[in-house]
């Protein structure tokens, strides 16, 4: 199959009763169903789970998307299986509501998919042109696959600032591993090689953003719906989210840890990107990004800087039942009963956030990092 390298397209969806127009042009524009879709093979669909978030909250990766690609490749005799890892320990029972409650179970019912959950089978893998992690055990359902089809939501997020299509990866470590690279690498600038590393041994065939309604503000669990209308397809994930990060009106998305980085290993040259415009507006300049202050700062000082204006979490005890979901899912073990927190041990990791699925964490900026933020914009 004809794999179009650095061709970034962008859809025009304003709706998720779209899809299947803007999957057509997708597909034209990569040179038709046989160049982009494989047969009689077995493809994972693998989406953002976070937990257990209803479609319209904007956490997850919406059904309807999952359903029409799951549609067109069982159309081509392959066997589909649509699945992801969400963060923390996740019983099976869990994992059914998790399917259950963001749509996933509806969409792979409609289509004839068939749902997996990850955390059943893990295999040590080395990674040898990583900058941090050399050896990592993922799931080991990326062998048990012909073909993988990313599809991530565009999000904020409180640790990389953009999650698409690079940190859609870090489903492929099971449950609560993903906690203890937070606490090995709690530093941003690490954390970020982190999921360059990953990319490495995650191979995705193809990548189709549900960028469609996207998420704003306090992401990637406790944001605000946006209507982006956009789905945006390519084959390299750097590319993809360098090409979301302009959508989030980024005008120079190397802000963006991580895809500086990128582009400091050399693994990403943003001028090698084909961009296909299939809509007459894109980008949005009011997107709510979340900022860290500091950013070209030597480490040691942007890290003290981080520690005193840094984005916190915070907890809104009238929206909290008490579920203790992120005590448990804490890797610093910042977390006590109340819930309450020891601001000492907490790294700022996000990882309970993304786990209330009652909205009763949010992340804000101390006065000292709104000032700097005036002054010195998301640098
Ligand atoms: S803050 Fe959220 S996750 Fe934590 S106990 Fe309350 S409801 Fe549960
Ligand atoms: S309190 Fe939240 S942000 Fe802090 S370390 Fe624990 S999980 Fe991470």
């Amino acid at each position: 199959m004809l794999k179009p390298r650095h061709q970034v397209g962008v859809y025009h969806t304003p709706d998720y009763f779209s899809v299947d127009k803007s999957l057509e042009l997708l597909i034209k524009d990569w040179g038709g169903e046989d160049q982009i879709f494989p047969k009689n093979s077995t493809v994972l669909l693998k989406v953002n789970l976070l937990f257990a978030y209803r479609p319209e909250q904007a956490c997850t990766t919406h059904p309807k998307l999952v359903e029409s690609i799951a549609r067109k490749l069982i159309k081509r005799n392959n066997r589909v299986l649509i699945g992801d890892s969400p963060g923390g320990w996740i019983s099976l029972s869990t994992m059914d509501k998790i399917f259950t409650v963001t749509g996933m179970k509806k969409a792979a019912i409609n289509s004839g998919a068939e749902l997996i959950s990850f955390d059943q089978g893990v295999k040590q893998y080395s990674i040898p042109r990583a900058a941090k992690l050399f050896q990592i055990k993922l799931t080991d359902i990326m062998e048990k696959v012909d073909f993988i089809i990313s599809i991530p939501k565009l999000k904020t997020h409180g640790l990389t600032l953009l999650t698409g299509a690079v940190k859609l990866n870090y489903g492929f470590i099971p449950g609560s591993l993903k906690g203890e690279l937070h606490v090995r690498f709690p530093d941003f600038r690490d954390f970020a090689d982190v999921i360059l590393d990953l990319s490495e041994v995650c191979p995705s065939d193809l990548i189709i953003v549900d960028a469609i309604q996207s998420m704003e503000g306090n992401g990637p669990a406790g944001g605000t719906p946006i209507n982006t209308s956009l789905l945006v397809g390519g084959v390299n994930p750097l590319e993809v989210d360098y090409i979301l990060a302009k959508i989030m009106g980024y005008t120079n998305p190397l802000e963006i840890p991580f895809l500086q980085q990128a582009r400091q290993r050399k693994l990403l040259n943003p001028e090698k990107i084909k961009l296909q415009l299939r809509t007459d507006s894109w980008i949005y300049p009011d997107f709510k990004k979340i900022t860290k202050p500091g950013l070209f700062l030597p480490p040691h000082l942007s890290r003290m800087l981080l520690k005193i204006a840094g984005t916190k979490v915070v907890f809104n005890l009238d929206k909290c039942q008490h579920c203790n979901r992120c005590i448990f899912s804490c890797p610093a073990k910042a977390l006590a009963k109340g819930p309450t927190i020891d601001r000492r041990k907490c790294i700022s990791c996000f990882c309970c956030q993304e786990n209330c699925q009652y909205s009763a964490i949010y992340s804000e900026k101390p006065w000292l990092g709104k000032v700097l933020e005036k002054i010195w914009g998301n640098a």
